[in-house]
């Protein structure tokens, strides 16, 4: 087991896993910005290390500030968190060549999927359907042009190096096309530093299936089930829910089945999400893998009892996964909504500042994901996110009516919430019927 961990993030998955170390009787080091040192969810780490400004770049995105934190204060791993330096792989080379230990995959495994071409090829090797599409990259517009006659349109031009929804682009015609590639290759370019793109058929009206596996390193790998995370507000998520209100058991088992033989293809071991997009006739097709824990986690921990977090320190320290799939049951339904600092009335603009007033929801079957606390100051520096709700029932419209009840009891002032967004989700008859798709937000409201 291990002895001593760094937490590399903050606010609310520093907090997640400041407490799963604790439980495991794990020390932890908890760093923080400027902007950040008066949140008390510091003082549940045994150690705080400032490492900078409130800037990401001179604090939680500094990987020398991040090392010599680990270095001084002996800490033997770093658990990322999200974000940030989660998926940074030269983050986790450096931490091996330091001799601290990345909590979570492999240098290796990390290179192959978080490169989707390379990630689309791996899947296809392990037999995972994956969307019609490009063999590999596409270095010319003519090529992009001839494969689209080919499949067919509508086509999306996606970013090999892609993430956060940016770099892609939809296409319906030849003109659009060669609009879109530019534009997907120069907004890839800015935001990764890499404009290589390829393309997909673009799945009309899709559901976003994700399925959750955790791997460790003496060749066991079990999944926990999947999330249905439809409800995307411009490609980001906004409600997430366990299981996918749609799939029949025959094609969950294939489905997450298909997950773990991508997971074995990659020799991947830690947390990891295999995102799939099911179409109208329940087929599903592979699109990304997700090398970290995800925001997400706990609907797949409330339906599944199993604490993600701690499988994954478990796995860090050495230890094998020691329960079978055939102990993970599904049990009931969980349903988490996000609540960012944002002003749903005002296109979703963020709304930083102070929270004079705040009374979190409890109650049967309310878990609330958070680090904040009232006279906490909300940084325009960071994330919007500022909690999760999350919601566990034996079905889906229990959870529903649970939601609505805790997010009723939910204030938090005077900044704007996403909470009344959610509120008009949750009460709209296709989302309480299950049929939607993830174009359903930006259609609807
Ligand atoms: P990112 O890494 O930027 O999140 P993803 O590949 O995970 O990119 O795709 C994000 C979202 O974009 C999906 O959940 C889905 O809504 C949409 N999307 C991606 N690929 C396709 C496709 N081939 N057809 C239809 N929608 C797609």
């Amino acid at each position: 087991m291990l002895s001593r961990v760094l937490v590399a993030n903050r606010g609310e998955i520093a907090l997640r896993v400041i407490r799963a170390c604790r439980e495991l009787g794990i020390e932890t080091v908890a760093v923080h910005s400027k902007a950040d040192s008066a949140f008390p969810y510091l003082d549940l780490a045994d150690e705080t290390v400032c490492i900078g400004p409130a800037d990401c770049a001179q604090s939680y995105l500094n990987i020398p500030r991040i090392i010599s934190a680990a270095e001084v204060t002996d800490a033997e791993a770093i658990h990322p968190g999200y974000g940030f330096l989660a998926e940074n792989i030269e983050f986790a080379q450096i931490c091996r060549d330091c001799g601290i230990l990345f909590i979570g995959p492999s240098v290796e495994a990390m290179q192959l999927l978080s490169d989707k071409v390379e990630a689309r090829k791996a899947a296809m090797r392990a037999k995972v359907p994956v969307v019609p599409g490009s063999e590999g990259t596409m270095d010319s517009v003519e090529e992009a042009l001839k494969l689209a006659e080919k499949i067919g349109y509508p086509v999306i031009v996606k970013a090999v190096a892609g993430g956060g929804g940016r770099g892609m682009r939809v296409a319906h015609n030849d003109i659009s096309l060669r609009n879109g590639y530019t534009a997907a290759k120069a907004e890839a370019q800015a935001a990764f530093g890499n404009g290589t793109v390829y393309l997909e058929k673009f799945i009309e009206e899709p559901r976003h299936v994700e399925v959750q596996v955790m791997a460790d390193n003496h060749g066991h790998a079990v999944h926990f089930y999947e999330r249905d995370c439809s409800v995307q507000r411009r490609h980001q998520k906004m409600i997430e829910e366990s299981p996918c209100p749609v799939l029949d058991q025959e094609t969950r088992i294939k489905l997450c089945d298909a997950a773990l033989r991508l997971i074995r293809e990659a020799k991947y071991s830690s947390a990891a999400t295999v995102e799939f997009l099911l179409d109208k006739n329940k087929n599903y097709y592979f699109i990304e893998a997700n090398t970290r824990i995800q925001v997400e986690h706990p609907v797949s921990e409330m339906v599944t009892g199993q604490d993600l977090i701690k499988w994954q320190l478990k796995i860090a320290g050495g230890q094998a996964i020691d329960i079978t799939q055939d102990d993970i049951k599904l049990n009931g339904v969980a349903i988490e909504c996000r609540i960012n600092a944002e002003d749903p009335s005002n296109n979703f603009a963020p709304c930083p500042g102070p929270i004079d007033q705040y009374m979190p929801p409890g109650g049967f079957g309310v878990r609330v994901d958070t680090h904040l606390h009232q006279g906490a100051k909300i940084s325009p520096h960071y994330d919007s996110m500022i909690a999760k709700v999350i919601v566990h029932q034996p079905t889906r419209k229990e959870a529903i009516a649970t939601m609505q009840r805790a997010l009723r009891e939910f204030k938090i002032g005077p900044i704007k919430t996403t909470i009344p967004a959610c509120q008009d989700i949750l009460s709209h008859n296709l989302f309480v019927k299950g049929e939607i798709d993830t174009g359903f937000i930006d259609r609807t409201f």
